[in-house]
């Protein structure tokens, strides 16, 4: 049971190891149709570059953004789910730089500073780590546009051009920044992990989509400078980039050096991270309010309505299953890290009465194939009903538990049904007491000592049921071939 709630202000991790990293995230809202100012498509992915662009996007002169609404309705369900204060009345900033990635030479979002006002503020998010329950703040939600996705040949540092593709740009983000409140890259990653399931559950963004949930991360270790982190693509990522760069400092501090305030970029391929530039200091970025467009209002009503149509978040669904499947607390929490995994357990649930030991299934030997290869359910072909009926095929005394697990491997890397997958690979269970006979008799003969020692040792029954179940590859029904090489020991006994 876990029910410390432990206090990101007083807390004693901290001083245990260091490290202080900060989180700043950008989801794409992958479930709006148009881009976040104008009307362009925003299914740019596989998409020939360049095509999905408009004046607007492209910030030609005298064109001019206007808000996407249902943009707005979805960063006010995140900040309601995130404990944010949502700001009634908001104001986009240009933020001013000049850089390949967007034309404008301006990025048009949200600022906390100079009266900017961010569509909210504050909030929190917990979660699980280590058995405890950790808080981490949230400073604040904005939104802004995305940049132009740009594209290196080879290595950013080594590439002889970059190729920029702005169907991306102008696409809608919700930019989440968090205190830095987690002491290490496993609570990082436990932190997102939680932070994707509550934005998938709502709907708002599809983690699965590449790019849809990026990250940025500020690092420091022992109150020294704050190294910035870009580019870490996935949320995957995140662990592996922090592991790197608490390493890197580490040998930074131990041989007397000081750690440098700057920017890095994460090179995944390589999996290191590289120096970009000295931080720029936000006066380089020249904040001012965005003179074409007005200022969003947000009504209690508008707040009110959002509310009303919110669907039901991963705690509240934690519980509910716990209540509804008679499943303990810990199973509900890991079914409940993502929305797939949960959707696909309650999809079983109607096909098949036990729910445990559905639980059990997907928590064992489907999220160790799952891991084998590296995907997660959402991208495996595995159905619902395919694990249901394997656990009918059990039950039914048609397969092992053991066959069981081979077929399920099968089903999670080729997607197919287990009925076909045991007539492909012909692993009906052997019920046949001749057919068993014939392969214990084989058995008895090529391990007389095994044999010898089954007479007076319990133990070495086993050994022959294993040789058994070897010939057969694990077909043969455990309890027949236990049942007669008892038997068959009997007569030798008498022999
Ligand atoms: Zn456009």
């Amino acid at each position: 049971m876990v029910k410390k709630l432990v206090n990101p202000e007083k807390s004693t991790q901290f001083e245990k190891s260091g490290v202080k990293i900060g989180l700043e995230i950008h989801v794409q809202i992958t479930a709006l149709n148009t881009k976040l100012f104008c009307g362009c498509s925003s299914d740019y992915r596989g998409k020939e570059p360049n095509s999905l662009v408009c004046p607007v996007c492209l910030g030609l002169p005298g064109s001019l953004p206007v808000t996407n609404r249902r943009a707005v309705d979805s960063a006010v369900m995140v900040a309601r789910a995130l404990n944010s204060k949502i700001s009634h009345r908001t104001i986009f900033y240009r933020k001013n730089y000049f850089y390949v990635d967007m034309t404008k030479n301006f990025q048009i979002t949200q600022y906390d500073k100079a009266g900017g006002i961010p569509l909210s503020i504050g909030g929190w998010v917990d979660f699980e780590a280590n058995g405890t329950i950790k808080r981490v703040r949230i400073i604040r939600l904005q939104m802004e546009e995305d940049p132009a996705r740009l594209s290196y040949h080879g290595t950013i540092d080594s590439s002889p051009y970059t190729l920029v593709d702005y169907n991306r740009a102008g696409i809608a983000l919700l930019e989440i920044v968090t205190e830095p409140d987690m002491t290490s890259a496993d609570e990082a990653r436990l932190f997102l992990q939680k932070l994707r399931s509550i934005i998938e559950h709502l709907g708002v963004s599809n983690g699965d989509l590449q790019g849809s949930m990026r990250c940025d991360a500020n690092i420091s270790l022992q109150g020294g400078k704050r190294v910035e982190i870009k580019n870490i693509s996935s949320f995957r990522e995140v662990k592996r980039a922090l592991q790197y760069e608490i390493i890197r400092q580490k040998q930074l501090i131990r041989r007397g050096s000081t750690v440098k305030q700057e920017t890095r970029h994460w090179d995944a391929d390589r999996r290191l991270t590289i120096s970009l530039r000295t931080k720029e200091t936000e006066s380089d970025y020249r904040y001012f309010p965005e003179p074409d467009l007005v200022p969003v209002e947000i009504s209690e009503n508008w707040i009110k309505e959002i509310e009303f149509k919110m669907p039901e978040l991963p705690d509240a669904r934690k519980t509910r299953l716990v209540k509804e499947f008679d499943i303990p607390e810990y199973d509900a929490g890991v079914l409940t890290s993502s929305k797939a995994l949960a959707d696909f357990f309650e999809e079983c649930c109607c096909l098949y009465p036990d729910a445990k030991k559905i639980s059990n299934w997907i928590m064992t030997d489907l999220a160790r194939n799952l891991k084998d290869l590296g995907i997660e359910i959402s991208e495996s072909k595995i159905k619902p009903k395919y694990l249901t009926d394997m656990l009918k095929l059990i039950d039914e005394g048609e397969i092992s538990g053991k066959i069981a697990k081979k077929i399920l491997s099968k089903i999670v890397r080729d997607g197919e049904p287990p009925q076909k997958i045991i007539q492909k690979e012909n692993l009906i269970k052997i019920g046949d007491k001749t057919q068993i006979q014939k392969i214990i008799d084989k058995v008895f003969e090529e391990f007389p000592k095994a044999v010898q020692d089954a007479k007076t040792d319990p133990n070495a029954i086993n050994y022959l049921v294993g040789q058994v179940m070897q010939e057969t590859r694990g077909k043969a029904d455990p309890e027949i071939t236990n049942k007669l090489i008892r038997k068959t020991l009997e007569k030798h006994k008498n022999t």
